[in-house]
């Protein structure tokens, strides 16, 4: 299969789940290049992909390097507070907000530059250690201690489901997050316009359960060569 094939799948596979779920919105399909060569990444804009995701500060500086403002970038990995200043007003959405500290880091920066940076808060639904993100109970009293900051904006949430064949349990975690953001939204009115949740392995479910961002990478480049 080639990249645009891979592609074109992928896009009729989110909207046969779109119609399993009643859905006529939109879904991004945010292509994530780690560890993915620049050929592979080109053929995919050629079929239209117009934002990509990388987990890296690093690697997404490389591809910042190269197409510069030719696509719209995210970060989806975690962050270092030192990073920061490398990524803000450079990404569209940091889908990885995790603890107070990032949000203060992100929040000063944002000021400095006199921008305000969109971010996503990382929700570890299914608690499982090698995670990060808020377990679900912590969620609220975080959102409300990062209210105050003025130069960060909360548009959603962002999660990864535990690695598993069963498909209710993944369902689960994907919807435990739809409420809390629908909760969210009607107690501190924030405009929560993005759920990003679904990779490679379970973007379908992800989309039947309200996502709206999918973040896929193995699905669209292949097996990553590490
Ligand atoms: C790598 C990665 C993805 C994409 O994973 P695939 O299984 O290759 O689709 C999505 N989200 C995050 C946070 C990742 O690190």
């Amino acid at each position: 299969m080639t990249v645009r094939e891979n592609i074109e799948e992928i896009r009729a596979e989110i909207e046969k789940a779109k119609t399993r779920a009643g859905r006529t919105d939109d879904v991004l399909l945010l292509a994530v290049t780690k560890n993915v060569d620049f050929p592979l990444i080109d053929e995919s804009l050629e079929c239209g992909i117009k934002e990509i995701a990388e987990n890296r500060v690093q690697e997404l500086q490389k591809k910042m390097a190269h197409y510069e403002d030719r696509v719209i970038y995210h970060l989806i990995g975690t962050l270092q507070t030192n990073k920061v200043k490398d990524v803000i007003g450079k990404v569209k959405l940091i889908h990885s907000l995790d603890r107070i500290n990032l949000a203060k880091e992100i929040n000063k920066r944002a000021e400095q530059q006199g921008i305000v940076q969109d971010v996503l808060v990382q929700v570890n639904a299914s608690k499982e250690e090698t995670k990060s993100g808020l377990y679900l109970e912590d969620l609220d009293e975080f959102v409300y201690n990062i209210l105050e900051f003025k130069y960060m904006r909360i548009r959603g949430l962002m999660t990864m489901a535990p690695y598993v064949e069963d498909e209710a349990l993944i369902r689960k975690v994907f919807k435990d997050v739809y409420d809390a953001a629908e909760k969210l939204k009607s107690k501190y009115e924030l405009s929560m316009d993005y759920l990003s949740m679904g990779m490679t392995h379970d973007y379908k479910l992800a989309v039947e359960e309200g996502a709206n961002i999918v973040r896929v990478g193995t699905a669209i480049y292949g097996e990553r060569k590490y």
